[in-house]
């Protein structure tokens, strides 16, 4: 199979929304008019972003879903996408499942994929993100006021519990790993709740590197401070991150069998949540939990903005933590 067959066969479909699709030098995408457009990348590399030998099904599913995080984070519409490709070689079964991953989440969420870029080379997944928004809605990190709440969705940490299961940090119950490794390899990408936060939320951020380093760039875009509530955000790891509903047996045993550092570690600091964490102001509450509703996505309010500078951790008592939480660095 060369280059050609291989983007005819698992990568080519008819263009719909786009006027022109694969197969042409570009591709010609028209947003509604008056639309902006909102762009963004992501990299998956072998060994840095997944391990070697992933399942390729959840690897296109999750190629995608960052990237479809992006635009969540930035309250845009999906529209479409470019793949970007590098394959040690052209392995027909891999690719049709990489694909069905793919493009099963992008039929989900109205994306069209419009082009991309294939090469052999060491495995290398980049994709493209072009979504659209109404001018002057786009969520930005610059918009978090003092005095407004922090909240964030779903059960940020779980992810990365799964990841140090994976990895023998620590020892998950079998059910309980079941449970927790889709929130690491079937990522669900918060678009409907992105959406439902346009003129409410005042701020917002997609959280992929760690909780606190990730607010710490909305802090510093929007020349503010904040507390984040501990206590309130560890708990979020023992709920079902899905809906609004109490989670499983499972996760209620995490706190016997894990260690409470541990778990505030991964709510705090852990990596690949791909939750929103977003501010707005306290008079906003009930028309954030309508959002969080009609998205069917669980919200807390973990914390505050502050005027004061710098970011402060505090216990159940108000008392300031002493751990210190870092983020994910590529180069640290
Ligand atoms: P060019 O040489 O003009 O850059 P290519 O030969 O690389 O074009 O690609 C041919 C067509 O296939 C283009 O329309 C390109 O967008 C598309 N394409 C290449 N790789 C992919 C891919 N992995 N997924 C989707 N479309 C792709
Ligand atoms: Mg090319």
């Amino acid at each position: 199979m060369g280059e050609f067959d291989l983007i005819a066969r698992h990568f080519t479909r008819p263009a719909r929304r786009a006027a022109l699709g694969v197969g042409d030098d570009c591709a010609l995408l028209a947003p509604a008019p008056g639309m902006q457009l909102a762009i963004s990348s992501d990299m998956l590399v072998e060994g840095r972003h997944f391990f070697a030998g992933t399942d390729p099904e959840a690897l296109g599913h999750k190629a995608l879903a960052v990237n479809l995080s992006d635009l969540a984070a930035c309250g845009a519409r999906p529209l479409a996408f470019t793949l970007a490709l590098a394959l040690p070689q052209a392995d027909d079964a891999w690719l049709a499942a990489f694909a069905r991953g793919l493009l099963t989440l992008a039929d989900a969420h109205g994306c069209e994929l419009i082009g991309g870029d294939t090469t052999a080379g060491p495995l290398n997944i980049c994709i493209t993100v072009f979504g659209e928004v109404p001018p002057g809605d786009a969520l930005r990190r610059s918009g978090a006021r003092p005095g407004d709440d922090l909240w964030v969705s779903g059960s940020p940490g779980q992810a990365r519990l799964a990841l140090g299961a994976l990895r023998g940090e620590w020892a998950l119950a079998d059910a309980a790993l079941a449970a927790l490794r889709p929130r690491l390899e079937r990522t669900t990408p918060r678009v409907a709740l992105g959406l439902a936060l346009r003129g409410i939320a005042s701020s917002a951020i997609d959280i992929s590197d760690g909780l606190l380093g990730d607010l710490r760039h909305v802090l510093d875009r929007s020349r503010a401070g904040a507390t984040v509530y501990a206590e309130d955000a560890t708990l979020l790891i023992a709920s079902n991150a899905h809906t609004q509903s109490a989670g499983g047996n499972f996760y209620t045993d995490l706190f016997a069998t894990i260690s409470h550092k541990t778990l505030q570690q991964c709510v705090l600091a852990g990596g690949d949540d791909y939750e929103l964490l977003f501010t707005a102001a306290p008079a906003q509450r009930a028309a954030i939990e309508a959002a969080g509703q009609h998205a069917d996505t669980r919200v807390t309010r973990i914390g505050q903005i502050t005027s004061a500078p710098g970011l402060r951790v505090v216990d159940a008592q108000g008392a300031a933590l002493a751990e210190r939480f870092a983020s994910f660095d590529h180069f640290a």
